[in-house]
């Protein structure tokens, strides 16, 4: 390498002296102070660089025309992963496509459109996290799901408010721009419910005081984000996110809502003139009924409702549903264990009785879909570990084959435990 020379001008970047590069150029208001070629070509990259990123991101914040998913194009997606639920497939599709229509708005005029957040009520295991899953499979939008039982009043233990945030940065890299265009799925959202109706006695740091804190964030305002989450680095510098324009979708199991729902629907009707109109009234599905009042009731405070203005709810998987969950999604259980054994050579099938013991089963122990998959992998544990030192080339599970399983592994009695 050729030794500095101290009477050479010297690149003022770089501080290599002209003997070591092609040319330097000097500053027009100090003649002193100069740049070397080399410098000059970094820059220009860098330049290049920042340029395509930003062109990129103007791209990406002006879905026009066509790019838009009409809501029936979103539904129709959301039916090759969702089974039934079609009142939510509803409220959501038209929810997303005006959140990009939002995003595309002209500023130049007086009607600002707002967002319009979304509260999904179902039981669990219903498909409420699967939709906002499904959704973020579909949209070029930075998407994340967060857990609100870990959310508790800044300054107690567990995660503060705007955790979520930082959540949602990272899904977008960083790019806070982007991220202000996202979409937040909080799940469990009944969770942070005010226990007992009578406000602040005690202090509740996971229910009204959450609920306080995420008000904030669902009216639209600027929140400081801590970019790594949690309070482990005090330090790190804040980063400033708007959430005017982030779309929440809430889900929640309200457990026991129906009561309330009930209780407020029987106020209204004086009386059931005879038994079987009681009797149908026990098997109405009252959630789809759900009103605001009803969440107020449930612990939900009046402001967060008012920031939720969009409320649906799931029905109960019943039998028919449960036996299309195993097998029609794209993703259906069936579908992944087939993939699973074809990759070993083998072609997997489950007669129709089988897969209609598999829905008895979790319709027995009260599983719901997601008791599906546990009872599957229960049946197909003993295939799974034998048949890839095999050379079967075909294997069908038939109903006996499934209840055998499940009675050598004990599941019925483990099933019926957690009843
Ligand atoms: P939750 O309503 O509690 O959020 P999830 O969406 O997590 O329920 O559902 C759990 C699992 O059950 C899903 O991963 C999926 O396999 C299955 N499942 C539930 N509901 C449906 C549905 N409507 N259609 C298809 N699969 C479903």
């Amino acid at each position: 390498m050729a030794k500095k020379n101290i009477n050479e001008p010297q690149c003022s970047f770089c501080g290599r002296d002209s003997s070591m590069v092609s040319f330097m150029v000097p500053s027009p208001f100090n003649p002193s102070t100069m740049i070397c070629n080399e410098c000059i070509e970094s820059i220009h990259e860098i330049i290049d660089e920042q340029k395509k990123k930003m062109s990129d991101r103007n791209k990406a914040k002006t879905p026009v025309g066509e790019k838009i998913p009409k809501p029936k194009e979103i539904q129709k997606f959301l039916d090759q992963y969702v089974i039934g639920q079609d009142t939510a497939k509803k409220y959501l599709s038209v929810a997303v496509y005006n959140h990009y229509k939002r995003l595309s708005q002209p500023t130049d005029d007086d009607v600002d459109i707002e967002k319009s957040n979304i509260v999904l009520v179902g039981p669990t295991g219903t498909g409420k996290t699967l939709l906002a899953k499904t959704i973020a499979r579909l949209l070029d939008v930075p998407f994340t799901i967060v857990d609100a039982t870990v959310l508790t009043q800044a300054g107690y233990v567990g995660e503060d408010i705007e955790s979520l945030l930082t959540r949602l940065l990272q899904a977008a890299d960083y790019d806070v721009e982007a991220a202000e265009r996202g979409i937040v799925f909080i799940d469990e959202i009944d969770k942070i419910a005010r226990k007992g109706d009578n406000p602040s006695i005690t202090r509740d740091v996971s229910g009204e005081g959450v609920q306080q804190g995420l008000l904030k964030l669902l009216e639209g305002s600027i929140v400081n984000v801590p970019p790594q989450g949690g309070r482990k680095h005090p330090e790190a510098k804040m980063i400033p996110v708007d959430t005017k324009n982030i779309l929440f979708i809430c889900g929640g199991a309200f457990d026991g809502i129906e009561r309330k729902i009930a209780q407020r629907l029987n106020s209204h009707v004086v009386g059931f003139s005879n038994e079987i109109e009681r009797k149908n009234k026990d098997k109405v599905n009252f959630l789809q009924h759900v009103a605001p009042q009803d969440l107020k009731s449930f612990g939900l405070i009046p402001e967060i409702i008012g920031r939720l203005p969009i409320l649906t709810s799931l029905e109960p998987l019943d039998r028919n549903a449960l036996r299309n969950v195993l097998t029609e999604p794209k993703n259906a259980i069936i579908r992944q264990y087939k993939k699973l054994f074809k990759m070993d050579g083998v072609d997997l099938d489950f007669t129709d009785d089988a897969l209609d013991l598999i829905v008895d089963k979790a319709i027995e122990y009260k599983l719901g879909a997601r008791g599906l998959r546990s009872i599957v992998e229960t049946i197909m544990i003993d295939p799974m570990f034998e048949l890839p030192s095999k050379k079967t080339t075909k294997f069908v599970v038939d109903a006996k084959f499934a209840l055998d399983k499940l009675k050598q592994a004990n599941f019925e009695t483990t099933a019926t435990a957690s009843k």
